[in-house]
């Protein structure tokens, strides 16, 4: 069997597993991952990601070729149902999953990456390091990043105060159709919201639509809606908004869930990456933004330490704890926002929207956040 005692052991091959890879190998560090899918495979949604993240991505070489499959709307339009407040200038790219973590696993294997397929964690001996599969076959490796995302096993087991993923009380409608505009719209509407955007300039393009709900329905990306149901839960708008998915038979509809925040993304010999560490709302497009910028962060910090991992957890906890925690909470906050259904507060939010520069400022904060300088500063 394979020896990986100086590698760093990934578990899961999702956005923050093959981005730390990738920036790892890029330090000269060792990697492998270990997926439990038999291969890389995500669903056809939608994903933007926003200047913060695509700085990172242009560091590790993968923004150019995440760039060619793509879309890079100009502006972003908010509306109130279907009158239109504003529109703002936007830096992000609209892709969709798939090819995202297509040009990563990419970038990864072109590194000199490993990814073991049909390996899904079941435990590990912390004093050893020894990680072992489903499947019976166990390694020893060096240090462990958990990236298996917001179900994480490896969070549960060892950070005491991890708590359970519960339903955040929204509920997600995505599909994937066709549409000629070539902008980011977000609908707000009394108690939901919805954002489209283009993802490749063949004119597909990503519906989101999220309402509020008491109850949660099941947390599966995979559970088929119908545009009627669909339609039910968003009376308030115009159809025309719902012609994207005039062509496809694909809607889902999906529960949001979320864990609380972490006052530690470290233990021993475990760090935790992406959304096993935070898993959020995703009302400001931030997720898998976040789980880049923990990947990155990792790997510079591994590097400047000389593969010091206890050193490396010190300050990466340091740095993302603060990071995640604000983008967590200030994502919350955003779902409240959308979703106001008292006329008085929709009118303010309404006004504040349209005569002040609150959408450019709030983003610029998120935006223009630059590991490289936080990490000079240390
Ligand atoms: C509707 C919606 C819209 C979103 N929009 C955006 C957006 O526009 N921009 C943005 O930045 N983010 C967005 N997000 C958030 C983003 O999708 C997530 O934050 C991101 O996917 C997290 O990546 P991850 O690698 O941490 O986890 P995941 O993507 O969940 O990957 C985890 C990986 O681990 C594997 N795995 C799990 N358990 C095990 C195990 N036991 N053993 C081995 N492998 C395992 C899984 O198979 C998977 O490959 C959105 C999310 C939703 C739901």
């Amino acid at each position: 069997m394979t020896d990986y005692s100086s590698h760093i052991g990934i578990i899961g091959g999702g956005i923050a597993g093959l981005t730390a890879g990738c920036a790892l190998r890029l330090q000269g560090i060792e990697t492998v991952v270990f997926e439990r899918a038999h291969e890389i495979s995500e669903y056809g949604a939608g994903i933007s990601i926003s200047p913060n993240a695509l700085r990172l991505l242009k560091k590790l070489d993968i923004k150019d070729e995440l760039i060619k499959s793509s879309f890079i709307p100009k502006s972003a339009v908010f509306n109130h149902l279907n009158k239109k407040l504003r529109d703002i200038h936007t830096e992000v790219v609209t892709s969709s999953r798939q090819k995202l973590i297509q040009v990563i696993y990419n970038k990864y294997i072109e590194l000199g990456g490993e990814v073991i397929f049909e390996h899904e964690y079941v435990n590990l001996n912390q004093d050893t390091c020894e990680i072992s599969f489903n499947n019976g076959h166990s390694y020893v490796v060096k240090h462990i990043l958990a990236c298996d995302g917001i179900r994480s096993s490896i969070r549960q087991q060892y950070f005491s105060s991890s708590g359970e993923p519960v339903y955040s009380g929204y509920s997600a409608w995505r599909g994937i159709g066709l549409s000629s505009s070539k902008q980011v719209q977000f609908y707000f509407g009394p108690g939901s919201h919805i954002v489209s955007y283009p993802i490749d300039d063949e004119g597909r393009t990503s519906f989101v639509g999220v309402i509020k709900t008491k109850e949660s329905a099941g947390d599966s990306w995979k559970m088929k809606g119908s545009k009627a149901d669909l339609l039910e839960d968003f009376k308030n708008y115009d159809e025309n908004v719902f012609s994207i998915l005039d062509s496809t038979a694909d809607i889902y509809k999906w529960d949001i869930y979320v864990r609380p925040p972490l006052k530690s993304m470290c233990t021993k010999n475990i760090t935790l990456l992406g959304d096993a560490a935070h898993p959020m709302v995703p009302f400001l497009g931030q997720g898998g933004c976040m789980a880049i910028e923990d990947a990155y962060t990792f790997a510079a910090l591994a590097g400047r330490s000389s593969s010091d991992y206890k050193n490396t957890q010190i300050l990466y906890q340091k740095i993302r704890l603060k990071r995640n925690n604000k983008i967590h909470a200030t994502s919350m906050m955003q779902g409240k926002l959308n979703h106001i259904e008292n006329s008085v507060l929709v009118f303010l939010r309404n006004l504040i929207l349209k005569y002040t520069p609150i959408i450019s400022i709030r983003l610029r904060g998120i935006w223009d956040y630059d590991v490289d300088e936080e990490i000079k500063q240390l």
